[in-house]
């Protein structure tokens, strides 16, 4: 149960992001609101790596943990539920849950991730974040030298597949299509025993996620252990959009070096304005903007 109504900050996403900005400002003594929906990007992955003490964690774990941790310091406040609104007032900003409960604060934090866009193919989305993978640095040790596929065309595919190569030398590009790979691309792959095929994919053979095989159009198909795929993404929370904060061409929401919006008052942190996504990356941006927001309040307290 809520007790008050104002607070000094409301934090908008309460995964690893949004609550290590609430410890840094928990700790700075603010009244913190943080307010979540209870869906971050990685709650498929079975296993999450490359963040040290937490190594191999459940991600559920290490967020669980952070929020123990933070609800420690009394002047921050949890909200399970999701932000439907945010305007401008008088006094800061006003919030509106889809509860119906409307919050105010001088301050907006939006530590609210990315959505990814999982494409069109059978046995995609169940694979997502257990055998189909973003990133070697978070899954990459344990498919390592397996039979792998990376999906990807042109300057960024042979980009990708040549770092997947630093994991497995059994490595296949998938262009998904007509390839946009330049003759010399495609002469460097064949060089390091990269096949390249363009057949359109037509499903994801897999059991409980563990992709099996990729079967094509054409009826061919391939063994694989693992997949490395960049889908596309859109920002998770529709609200600092509609409140004017202005994107990266790659649709990250743009920060200033004190994770600052372009919006007065609005600020915004981890995988929402990051292009590296892993959580030390959001944790210490949220960490970072705890700090940034209580600089701020300290120097217009003391004018
Ligand atoms: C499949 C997959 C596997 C990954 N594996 C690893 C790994 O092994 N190691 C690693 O370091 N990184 C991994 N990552 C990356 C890592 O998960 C992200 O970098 C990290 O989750 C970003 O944290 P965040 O707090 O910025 O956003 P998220 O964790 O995505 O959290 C955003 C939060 O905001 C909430 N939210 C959004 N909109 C609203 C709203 N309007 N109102 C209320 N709440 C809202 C969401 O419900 C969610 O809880 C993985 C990512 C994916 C997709």
């Amino acid at each position: 149960m809520i007790q008050q109504q104002d607070f000094e900050i409301i934090i908008v996403g309460g995964s690893y992001s949004g609550l290590s900005a609430a410890m840094s400002l928990g700790r700075s003594l603010r009244q913190v609101l943080v307010i979540d929906s209870g869906l971050p990007c990685n709650r498929q992955t079975p296993h999450s790596h490359n963040f040290i003490t937490h190594d191999g964690e459940v991600p559920a774990v290490i967020s669980a943990k952070a929020k123990v941790q933070v609800d420690f310091y009394n002047t921050v406040q949890f909200y399970h539920g999701l932000a439907i609104s945010c305007i401008k007032i008088k006094s800061g900003f006003e919030v509106r849950t889809e509860s119906g409960l409307s919050f105010t604060a001088k301050k907006i934090l939006f530590a609210t991730g990315v959505k990814d866009l999982l494409p069109n193919i059978p046995g995609f989305a169940e694979c997502w974040g257990i055998s189909v993978l973003h990133c070697p640095y978070c899954h990459g040790y344990e498919v390592k030298a397996e039979k792998t596929a990376v999906i990807g065309n042109g300057e960024i595919g042979f980009e990708y597949v040549k770092m997947i190569s630093n994991w497995t030398k059994d490595l296949k590009l998938l262009t998904n299509g007509k390839s946009d790979l330049t003759s010399a691309q495609l002469l460097i792959l064949k060089n390091h025993g990269i096949e390249v095929i363009y057949e359109e994919i037509d499903s994801f053979i897999h059991e409980s996620g563990n992709i099996q095989r990729i079967t094509f159009r054409d009826q061919s198909k391939i063994d694989v252990k693992a997949v490395y795929a960049r889908p596309p993404f859109e920002q998770h929370c529709p609200l600092p959009e509609v409140l004017g904060c202005e994107l990266t061409e790659m649709g990250l929401l743009k920060v200033d070096m004190f994770q600052k919006t372009n919006i007065e008052g609005i600020y915004a942190c981890g995988d929402s304005c990051i292009q590296a996504r892993s959580v030390a990356m959001a944790v210490s941006s949220g960490s970072f903007a705890g700090a940034s927001i209580n600089k701020t309040l300290i120097d217009e307290n003391f004018a």
